[in-house]
């Protein structure tokens, strides 16, 4: 980003330069990440790890227009990444960044899809990976994809945030941390509201709505639309919507169980700045939103059916207009976390 605000970039010219990209037969294009290279931070090519990450379906809904009574509705469905979730977008420049600065391996807390995600990139890369996760709160299907990538788990007793304290101690300064804590997952993330806007031909929607954990993605998502805007790709940003989950610490959406945000700050900023808002459901919306996902052969872990759980529940309070065009978020694979 600091070599596009130095030099004043062409965004028709860049438009089609992306779009190339993706009909090219550089394989490192194959990602809807580095498709984006000059707006990441710089790395060496020899050191970039993807899985062509990134190239994600944008799906219409008109069965979940209705449910939530808006005038438009789409699906980005970033749980069709390499290894089912959104974290893969940020995970490609953590890990490339690790690996170009010789880290031994990487390390993070998780509640299983960031560990998932990072497991997978670092045995691409050759690091070694070890995965923090609160015991027995953890989704099956994601603790064995850590186990299949080579990870190493660590199980801690207590929450994520007990996970997460235990972090420094743990990497010695030899092991990357790769949370979204770490600016180049962030960075990777951005490229979501990229993909987002190009496959809508470059027209911002009205409001982008998705869960809320960390806050990583929220603040990724609203950095995205700012650059975006700043660079003359669109002519407006998004309102941001973030869902929390009403109790985390007994919610069934594993994925959105966290008390202390780590990015709390930034994504207040993000919401503020965009005119949007932040709310809270209970698991009982938020399932009937999964089933509604569902029945349209779509699919979503629960933690990603919170977006439409929620955007039925700003319409409801007034704040959606009834002829808005919104953009949900869906972050993880069905097949994620099955206990019903
Ligand atoms: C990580 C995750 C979230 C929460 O994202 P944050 O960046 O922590 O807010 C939501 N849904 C799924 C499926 C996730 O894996």
């Amino acid at each position: 980003m600091e070599l596009l605000r130095s030099v004043r970039i062409d965004s028709a010219g860049y438009k089609r330069v992306v779009r190339d990209r993706r009909a090219s037969y550089e394989p490192l294009f194959a990602s809807g990440v580095w498709r984006w290279r000059e707006l990441l931070p710089p790395i060496a090519r020899e050191s970039i790890v993807t899985l062509d990450e990134g190239n994600v379906p944008l799906y219409e809904s008109p069965q979940g227009a209705q449910f939530a009574r808006v005038g438009k509705l789409a699906y980005l469905h970033l749980g069709t990444n390499p290894t089912g979730s959104f974290k893969d977008l940020g995970m490609t420049v953590a890990v490339s960044a690790a690996k170009a600065e010789r880290a031994r391996g990487v390390v993070c807390a998780s509640t299983g899809n960031t560990a998932a995600s990072m497991a997978a990139y670092a045995a691409r890369a050759g690091l070694e990976a070890l995965a923090l996760v609160p015991r027995g709160r953890i989704a099956s299907a994601k603790y064995a994809q850590i186990v299949e990538y080579g990870g190493r788990v660590m199980e801690i007793d207590g929450t994520f945030d007990d996970a997460f304290a235990q972090l420094e101690r743990v990497s010695q300064g030899k092991f990357a941390i790769v949370n979204s804590i770490n600016p180049n997952r962030i960075e990777g993330q951005k490229c979501a509201a990229f993909a987002l806007l190009e496959a809508r031909g470059w027209r911002a929607p009205d409001w982008v709505v998705m869960p809320g954990g960390n806050l990583g993605n929220a603040s990724a998502l609203g950095k995205g639309m700012r650059e975006a805007f700043a660079l003359g790709l669109v002519d407006r940003v998004p309102r941001i919507g973030v869902v929390h989950a009403a109790d985390p610490h007994n919610t069934r959406a594993s994925a959105i169980a966290i008390s202390a945000p780590k990015s709390l700050e930034r994504a207040r900023r993000e919401i503020a700045d965009s005119n949007g808002s932040s709310l809270a459901v209970d698991d009982a919306a938020i399932f009937a939103a999964k089933a509604q996902i569902g029945r349209e052969g779509i699919g979503c872990e629960p933690a990603s059916a919170a977006s439409l759980a929620g955007i039925r529940e700003l319409r409801n309070r007034g704040s959606i207009d009834p002829d808005a065009d919104v953009v949900a978020i869906l972050t993880g694979h069905v097949l994620k976390d099955v206990a019903h």
